[in-house]
């Protein structure tokens, strides 16, 4: 940061992304909140503010919860390459938010002071799905020994980190008699998760390109939790 830029700042935080209105029914998206107001130029500090500055959850983190469907992209980031229809890469953690996954290399599972692959992704927990899963912890580590996760069995179509997912939940699902599918959960689970992160998206390297982001409104705040 220049040091013409940070006199033009008020506040110096800027771990997540802050929402304010001013002087019309605009939303503000900032991550440091601007000496003057983008819109009526009026000092900020001296004037108050129709809605004040709140922050706007993150949905991407680099620390798995436990028992959690985890999301990134298969290639390069998602703050900063990712886009509707690109490749995702899935796993699942453990009760001890170890990340079990399956990809060229077979299974491998990390714990959180070792996944270095990974960085900023989605962590979904799989109490907030619509069914009940039992013995996670057992299956997943069962797995590491399966021929059908050893690493030549790997198949970017026929046998991938989905086919992985699906296979280690449905032997989780407490009804057996209800199968999930790989339909199933991308258009329940990792659509609508995929959807809010990439509205987010759009207005973080917005702000990032510009400092602010103005989004016009005309009732409610069109980002919340
Ligand atoms: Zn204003």
């Amino acid at each position: 940061m220049t040091r013409k830029q940070n006199k033009n700042i008020m506040s110096t935080s800027s771990d997540s992304l802050l929402c304010f209105q001013h002087c019309e029914k605009v939303n503000i998206f900032c991550f440091m909140v601007p000496y003057n107001c983008p819109i009526c130029r009026s000092d900020l500090s001296g004037t108050d503010m129709a809605i004040p500055p709140f922050r706007i959850p993150n949905p991407l983190t680099c620390e798995p919860n436990n028992f959690s469907l985890v999301i990134k992209p298969t290639f390069g980031s998602f703050i900063r390459d990712f886009k509707r229809g690109d490749l995702l890469h899935i796993a699942l953690s453990n009760s001890k938010s170890m990340i079990f996954e399956f990809n060229e290399n077979g299974i491998s599972s990390s714990s959180a002071s070792s996944h270095l692959n990974w960085t900023n992704f989605l962590c979904i927990s799989l109490s907030a799905l619509p069914y009940r899963f039992e013995d996670l912890d057992e299956i997943l580590e069962t797995t590491k020994v399966m021929d059908i996760w050893a690493a030549e069995r790997y198949d970017d179509l026929h046998n991938n980190c989905f086919d992985y997912v699906i296979s280690v939940l449905n032997a989780s699902l407490q009804n057996s008699s209800f199968k999930l599918t790989k339909l199933q959960l991308t258009q329940d689970v990792i659509s609508p998760a995929i959807n809010k992160t990439i509205r987010l998206l759009s207005i973080i390297r917005n702000v990032l390109d510009n400092g602010f982001f103005l989004q016009r409104t005309l009732a409610e705040p069109a980002v919340s939790s």
